[in-house]
């Protein structure tokens, strides 16, 4: 059998790629970010006598759905784009690339390198979801689920890097309680996600708890997507992430869901 002939970046470049203007851009997104997140707690807080299943229905839905988003924009920067595009490959996609290369590095990451992109993101949505009206007669509940969907899927989308991050951690580095919460399955456990690490990195993309990767993968939802972008545009999928090379063994095969070749790493 042939072997994928993986070529990555290297993990040098890839890391000075982190520039400390950007870090300034992180700091004042965080911010922005938390004081948000507050604003929509005190729209929703009101409504928990009136509404209180309405707001854990929303809660749960947002959580689902952080879940949903994280797997497509990770799949999105895995496998289209470069690391050297303006603006997108720098704040993007170069972390993504550096995370194949290197999955330790991120553990490396403060606070701030960890989930500055990550709030940077969900800005535009933290903030539109505040102009959600309330108080439109018959049409209460339907607002208000609406408003904490969101509200939560943008909340947990934006720890998506720091559950992510944990799940990287050696076990003796993992605290008590977030080890429970990872044998739960209630953030995402590092069993679980190193089925993505498997190069050539083609599956289980969602990153928040993991719960959408099974049945995603079951129906088949990237090669589709895959399928559909390659016929639009022409692109060969995971071109830049495991080089051209690989790139064009893997993607027939995996447009037309036949076996993969075995993997050969140095
Ligand atoms: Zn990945
Ligand atoms: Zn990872």
């Amino acid at each position: 059998m042939s072997h994928l002939e993986i070529e990555q970046h290297d993990a040098k470049r890839l890391a000075a790629g982190y520039k400390k203007s950007f870090r300034l851009v992180e700091i004042l997104a965080i911010l922005s970010f938390w004081s948000l997140t507050v604003a929509i707690i005190a729209r929703a807080y009101p409504f928990h006598h009136t509404h209180p299943w309405v707001l854990a229905a929303g809660v749960l839905s947002g959580f689902v759905f952080a879940d949903f988003v994280s797997g497509f924009v990770h799949w999105m920067a895995d496998t289209w784009g470069s690391a050297d595009m303006p603006v997108l490959g720098k704040s993007l996609v170069r972390p993504f690339r550096e995370h194949h290369v290197d999955p330790k590095a991120m553990t490396r990451h403060d606070y701030i390198e960890t989930n500055g992109a990550n709030c940077l993101v969900s800005l535009p949505v933290a903030a539109g979801v505040l102009f959600i009206p309330l108080d439109i007669e018959g049409w209460v509940s339907f607002s208000l689920f609406s408003l904490v969907t969101i509200g939560s899927m943008v909340f947990f989308v934006m720890w998506t890097n720091q559950i992510h991050k944990w799940s990287h951690l050696e076990p003796e580095e993992t605290p008590l309680p977030l080890r429970v919460l990872q044998k739960l399955h209630v953030v995402l456990p590092p069993v679980h996600h190193r089925i993505h690490h498997k190069a050539p990195y083609d599956r289980y993309y969602c990153i928040t708890t993991g719960w959408l990767n099974w049945p995603l993968s079951k129906l088949g939802f990237y090669r589709h997507s895959e399928r559909v972008v390659t016929a639009l545009f022409g692109l060969i999928p995971r071109r830049d992430d495991i080089g051209l090379k690989a790139a064009l063994q893997l993607a027939p095969l995996v447009l037309e869901e036949k076996p993969r070749p075995a993997t050969h790493q140095p």
